[in-house]
């Protein structure tokens, strides 16, 4: 069965088109600039050139009909027809309190997206213009939602809730649902499988470490605790995110006379990696300036590697013990420095890293880099949430 996987974004729209159950790649792209100005649209297909045009794309919709007319084209596409498209999931960022699992897409699922998205301002009008826009063009094909949030709603409450009052949680939603659930799913589940276990029997600490960056402790296959909360500003120190501050910095600056918009601002975009270093919010740039000895650049690092570490911390106490701890997303998966220095020291946890495996381990692939000697596997798991999303829209879409 072909599963085209939609991932919608305020102006862009990422795709996929897989052949199911072997997880292959047919087709992927991504179409930019929804809505505003210099739209273009990107097709690949594996050992082909890359196709890209420069075209308007007024909104989700027509996005969405050059990817079915690129993926039909007698020279560019990789299908006849679009019935031949199974099924398609989306990707969506917040399936709020109701929605604890990937699920066919029906217009109740719809209405109850709508409903949250003042809690899912950025993300959650995007996705629904994807799944209408779907609906549009291709009317009878099945659709599936995979949520970020749905692999953390196995938190306990002591987790998820918030010390405020109570009647925030019951009026307006307000608790911890953590992001980048399908990841932290699909990297767990593949740390099992390398290692020959079932998820049940292994303590799991996942490290998403990417733009934004997320841990999330996974005790017997289920969550017990993330560092993102009511939205993914929570955690760690992100690209251009704080993650978590005292929050009466928030007050103070607006008692100083900045809006509420300026504040959020400066947390969600002007801050972590960025703010700190005043360099950039890529990882690779903040590296090389701090290799050269900006010393900026090199508190932005300090500050990342002793959140992670901290937090590995927290969560092996949460656990009370550690099996394995994964490393994943663009800079778990690429920064081998980043992944020696948040291992360092951390013995008395029984994290001990084989450096060499480490620096020499090719990137793209599985790696196991613990020493022998090491109680606590440490992996790097280059992860792979469309595949996640093609996996259970094939299979709700065959139920
Ligand atoms: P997103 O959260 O947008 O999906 P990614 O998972 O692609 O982000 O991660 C992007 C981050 O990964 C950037 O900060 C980038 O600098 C970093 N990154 C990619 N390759 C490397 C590398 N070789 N060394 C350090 N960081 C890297």
């Amino acid at each position: 069965m072909k599963i085209l996987v939609i991932n919608a974004g305020s102006s862009s729209l990422k795709y996929q088109l897989f052949e199911m159950p072997e997880g292959k790649v047919l087709a992927k792209g991504l179409c930019e600039c929804i809505g505003i100005e210099g739209g273009t649209v990107t097709h690949k297909r594996p050992g082909q050139d890359d196709y890209k045009v420069k075209t308007p794309l007024d909104d989700h919709e027509a996005a969405l009909a050059w990817v079915l007319k690129l993926l039909t084209d007698t020279e560019l596409g990789v299908i006849a027809d679009i019935s031949e498209i199974g099924a398609v999931g989306h990707r969506i960022a917040h399936g709020g309190e109701k929605l604890r699992a990937s699920c066919l897409i029906d217009d109740e699922v719809i209405t109850y997206l709508e409903s949250i998205v003042p809690i899912n301002p950025l993300h959650g009008p995007p996705a629904i213009a994807g799944m209408r826009g779907c609906r549009k063009l291709m009317e009878n094909v099945p659709m599936v939602g995979v949520f970020d949030t749905s692999f953390h709603s196995t938190m306990p409450e002591k987790a998820y809730i918030y010390p405020i009052p109570y009647e925030l949680y019951e009026e307006k939603s307000i608790r911890r649902y953590g992001f980048h659930g399908t990841s932290h799913r699909y990297v767990s589940g593949r740390a099992a499988e390398m290692l020959g276990k079932k998820p049940e029997e292994l303590k799991i600490i996942t490290c998403h470490l990417g733009n934004g960056s997320s841990i999330t402790a996974v005790n017997g296959g289920k969550v017990v605790d993330t560092t993102m909360g009511f939205t993914p500003q929570e955690g760690i120190l992100m690209g251009t995110r704080s993650g978590s501050v005292d929050p009466t910095i928030v007050t103070y600056l607006q008692s100083q006379g900045m809006t509420a918009a300026e504040v959020e601002k400066m947390l969600n975009k002007q801050s972590g990696l960025l703010g700190v270093s005043g360099k950039s919010s890529d990882a690779r740039v903040v590296c090389d300036a701090a290799a050269e000895g900006d010393k900026r650049s090199q508190l932005a690092l300090e500050i990342l590697y002793y959140g992670i570490k901290k937090y590995i911390g927290a969560y092996t106490a949460a656990m009370n013990g550690l099996d394995v701890l994964v490393f994943t997303a663009g800079i778990g998966e690429n920064d081998r420095d980043l992944r020696r220095r948040v291992c360092q020291d951390m013995d008395y946890l029984g994290i001990a890293m084989d450096e060499e495996v480490n620096a020499t381990c090719p990137r793209g692939k599985d790696a196991d880099v613990s020493a022998a000697d090491s109680r606590v596997k440490i992996l790097v798991i280059p992860t792979d949430e469309e595949y996640m999303i093609a996996l259970d829209t094939a299979r709700l879409a065959a139920d």
